[in-house]
């Protein structure tokens, strides 16, 4: 469902088909989690497909690369203007794509020695994603800011993400709101997470979350709009019963809330701030101008 027979991805220098490129089985990116990757998305827009946030995307990705001492040369642009002939190459307009870089074969606990750049593409809308989510309070916390470097997107962090979704899918809910190792809210398995209380957006401050990318761009929205927002740390006690709340990311976009715990978030969405940055975001990701 990723790809087909013609699916084109760019693996070790070259572009090459989806189904014959490989990786050793001998590294630690398979056997350690011990590898960097990226989210992020392309729009169909009037002057053609846009990456939305090429560059931040891009720098974060060198970023995680340098926390993990993963030897890593690609400039921003190298990796943008890559990207750009893979999308053309599939001719994807609408796209999630995923970046991801992988060490060669090395089985000690070492750092990379050398690493590889993967690209792959595939065709992605949100139409999923117009439900509201009910989600619960997980019973795993995010990874201690102590054991790693939360702020870079490494693969190895992603298996607490997957516990915690799966958990939640298995009591019946859409997805899980993850908590830090005080109790306050972090984020979700794969999106940051705000709350709105009469016209004011909250969102977990920076310690034990992944700062997105669409967090960001939500704080600029906001400023725009002139919505307050503030960054803080809060208990789920906090949020629950809310006015509204929404989870944001770059494959999520903004996604609204329908219950924590099964205690409902109280307003009409149309008539939340919430909905406000909602639309905004989704204009901006097809404004080639921003
Ligand atoms: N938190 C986690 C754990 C994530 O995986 C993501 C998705 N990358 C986010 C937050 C949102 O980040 P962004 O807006 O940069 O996609």
């Amino acid at each position: 469902m990723y790809y087909n027979d013609e699916t084109l991805v760019y693996f070790n220098g070259s572009f090459v088909k989806a189904k014959e490129a490989g990786t050793d089985l001998y590294g630690q990116s398979l056997h350690y989690g011990y590898s960097v990757f990226e989210g992020i998305k392309s729009y169909q827009t009037d002057k053609g497909t846009h990456i939305f946030k090429a560059k931040e995307h891009y720098d974060r990705l060198r970023r995680s690369a340098e926390l993990m001492y993963i030897p890593f040369s690609y400039t921003t642009q190298e990796l943008t203007d890559l990207t750009y002939e893979l999308l053309e190459k599939n001719n994807f307009s609408d796209a999630y794509i995923r970046p991801l870089v992988i060490c060669s074969p090395n089985m000690s606990l070492s750092k990379g020695q050398e690493s590889s750049l993967v690209l792959l593409a595939w065709e992605w809308n949100n139409g999923y994603l117009a439900n509201k989510m009910r989600i619960m309070t997980s019973s795993f916390q995010r990874p201690n800011p102590q054991a790693f470097h939360v702020e870079a997107k490494v693969g190895g962090h992603y298996v607490n993400s997957i516990l915690a979704c799966q958990e939640a899918k298995d009591k019946g809910y859409d997805e899980a709101l993850v908590l830090d190792a005080n109790g306050h809210v972090a984020e979700s398995s794969g999106a940051n997470v705000f709350y709105e209380k009469d016209g004011t957006l909250f969102t977990p401050a920076k310690g034990s979350i992944l700062p997105g990318i669409t967090r960001q761009t939500v704080f600029e929205i906001c400023s725009e709009l002139n919505i307050p927002v503030k960054e803080t740390f809060f208990k789920p006690e906090e949020m629950k019963g809310a006015d509204a709340a929404f989870f944001c990311g770059t494959a999520a976009e903004i996604v609204a809330l329908d219950s924590l715990d099964d205690v409902p978030f109280t307003k009409a969405w149309e008539d939340t701030a919430s909905e406000k940055v909602q639309q905004a975001y989704l204009k901006r990701v097809r404004l080639l101008s921003l």
